[in-house]
């Protein structure tokens, strides 16, 4: 067979030799040990939250080598593809401070590399195909759908490995001639591949957390390039990572199996394969069973996340929690550092899939919070609201004071306040604040009469005074409950319970139930002051009515 000739017929329009892409995408010229990574979404629906993984183990592996990192649009599958996935990537990644140097962004590609669509690479794919058919490592092959699915119903009939082998490759050996005809009739064809004796069975692959694997292949006769001249993700793959140069591929593990046929396409092609590491998928609890957090389970999208109003540093940490196992104990020693600084390492990874636990995002992120200055949290807050929730938008605009002063309590100091983990929970929290939003939402135990409910609280209004300092305000709330038989003595009051209708705490709960609606609150000396006396007294006052 003349492999040349058989290339020439199959691929006429391609224009360039393979060699005129080898120096239109030159080996980069980085220092030694840099890492060019990528992360290679598909556009097919939303992205899932354990996309961030490889996203952000990419991004630390070439930012800390002085690297690149991009993002590359995999477009192939047409069938799959969902109108603003890729604006939804784009942002998603973004919001996350996920920053790519190269590739697709939301107005032009940026980048030597490009184009990063695999979409728009299509005369590329073509030259490295028409490569390979012309060194007899790929052919044609034109049997129709059809003839597929009913090899296919047959072998499952006879309990034989499904796929594109033996005496089902119906086109493994037809002659130049008999290609050369179909041709011309305008038969189409897909491109399969013809792995070399040598990777044909299996292949060993050191993958950087689970060290050496060996995969096993099926020699199903893959395809390359589909009958519409869209290559597969596969070829795709092994053309893009040689081009643009990447020297690590950080993947989830579904891609493992994958593998196998990345690098018998690396090395039929010649190109040097990259290093691969794929990280283990990310499991939940479901019940009591691990099982994979999985599209339909709450927390999957990424979205969700900024929806709910996730700061991105707050999902960032906890994902490096979960990825490096000393990121606890340095974030513990650097309170103050921003997580870039941290010295992410690729040995500190585990190969056991990370465990996905709502309960500790949300403290993770209370912390995060608590550590930020009442002026950022404004910003973000108002900024998430100006999409989300609009009612909490225009108020927090209207007086920007106010609602810094109100985030303010309780902040600063290695006490910081840690009372709320997302931005939606701001708007309850920071309701009683604004005269339309405060409403009474915890009720008073009903153990306790409404007399001195009433007593307390009426009493409390005549002796207000804003200008007091802190105890003298205290020593009037300790003051009434002596007048009221309630302890104003805690150690006191626990010696003996039962000679007072209660304490001073509950004193100052009956209070702070009439100022703020709540049992709990950030500190009410302060709440007041912020307040103001007007309103205060006005709610105690209406409370009693
Ligand atoms: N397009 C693949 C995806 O959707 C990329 C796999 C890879 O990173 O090689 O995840
Ligand atoms: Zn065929």
């Amino acid at each position: 067979m003349d492999y040349r000739y058989l290339a020439e017929l199959l691929y006429p329009d391609v224009k360039h030799d393979y060699e005129y892409y080898e120096s239109l995408y030159p080996v980069r010229n980085l220092p030694e040990g840099a890492k060019v990574t990528r992360i290679a979404p598909s556009p097919t629906g939303y992205v899932h939250f354990g996309s961030i993984f490889p996203a952000l183990v990419s991004e630390r592996l070439a930012r800390q080598s002085g690297g690149v990192f991009y993002l590359r649009i995999e477009d192939t599958d047409e069938k799959r593809k969902v109108k603003g996935a890729i604006e939804d990537i784009i942002k998603s990644f973004d919001y996350f401070g996920i920053n790519f140097d190269e590739g697709v962004t939301l107005k032009e590609q940026k980048g030597n590399y490009e184009p990063y669509i695999q979409s728009q690479r299509v005369e590329i794919y073509h030259t490295f195909a028409k490569k390979l058919v012309s060194e007899g490592k790929a052919f044609p092959c034109f049997c129709s759908e059809e003839t597929i699915e009913n090899d296919k119903q047959l072998q499952a009939k006879n309990k034989e490995m499904i796929g594109y082998y033996g005496k089902y490759a119906h086109c493994i050996n037809l002659t130049c001639n008999e290609i050369e005809k179909k041709i011309k009739d305008g038969k189409k064809f897909v491109l399969r591949f013809l792995p070399d004796e040598v990777t044909k069975n299996n292949v060993t692959v050191t993958d950087l957390i689970r060290g050496a694997v060996t995969i096993t292949d099926d020699n199903t006769g893959r395809i390359l390039i589909k009958s519409d001249g869209v290559p597969t993700y596969h070829f795709a793959h092994a053309v893009d990572d040689h081009l643009m140069r990447t020297t690590h591929v950080v993947r989830g593990e579904e891609w493992l199996s994958s593998v196998i046929f990345n690098m018998q396409l690396f090395l039929a092609l010649g190109f040097k394969p990259p290093k691969y590491m794929h990280i283990s998928t990310l499991m939940t609890i479901d019940g009591v069973r691990k099982k994979k957090l999985s599209k339909r389970d709450k927390g999957s999208g990424l979205k969700e996340y900024i929806k709910n109003g996730y700061a991105a540093e707050s999902v960032v940490e906890y994902v490096l929690t979960l990825l490096n196992s000393n990121y606890e104990d340095w974030r513990r020693a650097n309170p103050e550092l921003h997580w870039s600084e941290f010295s992410f390492s690729i040995k500190k990874m585990g190969s056991s899939g990370s465990l996905f636990d709502f309960a500790k995002l949300n403290d993770v992120s209370k912390n995060v919070i608590s550590n930020m200055t009442a002026l950022d949290v404004y910003n973000r807050l108002i900024a998430w609201a100006s999409k989300f929730d609009k009612e909490f938008y225009e108020k927090l605009s209207y007086d920007k004071e106010y609602a810094i002063v109100v985030l303010s309590i309780g902040r600063g100091g290695p006490k910081s306040r840690k009372d709320f983990a997302v931005w939606s929970e701001l708007r309850h929290y920071m309701s009683f604040f604004y005269d339309n939003w405060f409403e009474i939402t915890d009720k008073i135990n009903e153990k306790f009469s409404s007399a001195d409910i009433i007593a307390a609280l009426k009493k409390f209004a005549s002796c207000y005074n804003e200008n007091d300092t802190q105890d003298i305000w205290f020593g009037k709330i300790k003051d009434i409950a002596a007048s009221l038989n309630y302890c104003p003595d805690m150690k006191l009051y626990k010696q003996n319970p039962e000679a007072y209708q209660g304490n001073v705490g509950d004193i100052s709960m009956f209070i702070r139930v009439a100022v703020t609606g709540r049992i709990n609150s950030p500190d009410l000396y302060t709440v007041m002051q912020v307040l103001g006396k007007e309103r205060v007294i006005v709610r105690l006052k209406s409370y009693c009515i």
